[in-house]
């Protein structure tokens, strides 16, 4: 009974230090459905998960369970998995190469849904290799009109692994600021306002770089075991 004490109070205390602009995005990757249910109970809505079974075993569990639950994935997505995906989310927010992308469009196609996306941007230093460089984001999007069934949201990212707050505030102006760049460059990708910046450990610092999306785990529902 402690237990889903905590994860209300954690949702409500989040909640009043997060501005209004911000979406919570709660991340409940390794914790059971139950959880899920203690969360939704205390009003969030918004969940993401970053393994393709994973989100289709709790999608479901909680059938009937939570109506308005919307979903959200946001960990490496195989092309083989899009199937166990795209039917349920509202946004994909790890889309990391062209080939994911050609392959997200091509599904839309077939099944008739525009994909919600957002770009996961590497950052520099940074040794893990997922996300794009600024200069592959931009010569995509200057090719998105060929992505008929896609609707490029905005960028996600995560700062450096450091403790240092100077660095992993510097990784984030640099998406923010890169974000502003692109709105700039391509107005006609008019639903392009989305920051997805900010993890358990860092969020208040990327709300000072302007993010308007943060992915928050462990702060809501503890460690993952
Ligand atoms: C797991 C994960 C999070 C949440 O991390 P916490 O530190 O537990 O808040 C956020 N974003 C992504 C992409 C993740 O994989």
């Amino acid at each position: 009974m402690t237990k889903s004490l905590d994860i209300k109070e954690n949702i409500e205390d989040l909640r009043q230090r997060l501005p209004s602009g911000v979406k919570l995005v709660a991340v409940s990757k390794f914790h059971p459905s139950s959880a899920i249910e203690e969360a939704y109970a205390a009003g969030q809505r918004c969940f993401a998960e970053s393994r393709p079974q994973e989100l289709f075993r709790k999608i479901g569990e909680l059938e009937g369970k939570c109506p308005e639950i919307e979903w959200q994935f946001i960990g490496h997505l195989q092309t083989n998995k899009l199937k166990l995906v795209l039917p349920y989310v509202s946004l994909v927010q790890s889309v990391d190469s062209v080939k994911l992308l050609l392959e997200i469009d091509r599904w839309g196609k077939a099944a008739g849904k525009t994909t919600d996306i957002l770009l996961e941007m590497h950052i520099a230093g940074e040794d893990s290799k997922q996300g794009f460089f600024e200069e592959e984001a931009l010569e995509l999007l200057f090719n998105a009109g060929k992505y008929a069934n896609i609707r490029f949201r905005g960028l996600m990212g995560m700062a450096s692994n450091v403790d240092d707050e100077e660095i992993v505030l510097s990784d984030f102006r640099r998406i923010a600021d890169f974000k502003d760049y692109v709105c700039d460059l391509f107005p006609e990708l008019e639903a392009f306002d989305i920051l997805s910046i900010g993890m358990s450990g860092d969020w208040p610092l990327a709300l000072q770089a302007g993010s308007n999306m943060v992915r928050i785990g462990s702060a809501i529902f503890g460690e993952r075991s």
